[in-house]
């Protein structure tokens, strides 16, 4: 793992914006974190529940950059 990181490289960080479904709680990831106003629906990828969230409920988590590993 890196311990530091360059100022100007942003990339091999990013943001995500998750909700909890006010239905079956399980998380709502949100990739467009910019274009969020106030307030979004959303529907849930699991039950399909659409709801209005406003974007102060969003958690934002700061995640390294991931590289796909394939799964079997
Ligand atoms: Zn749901």
């Amino acid at each position: 793992m890196l311990l530091y990181q360059s100022p100007r490289q942003t990339i091999g960080t990013y943001q995500r914006g998750a909700v909890a479904c006010a239905k079956c709680q399980s998380p709502i990831y949100l990739r467009k974190l910019a274009a969020v106003a106030e307030e979004f629906s959303v529907n849930c990828p699991r039950c399909g529940h659409r709801k209005v969230y406003a974007a102060q409920m969003i958690n934002i988590e700061t995640l390294p950059e991931r590289r796909r590993k394939p799964r079997r």
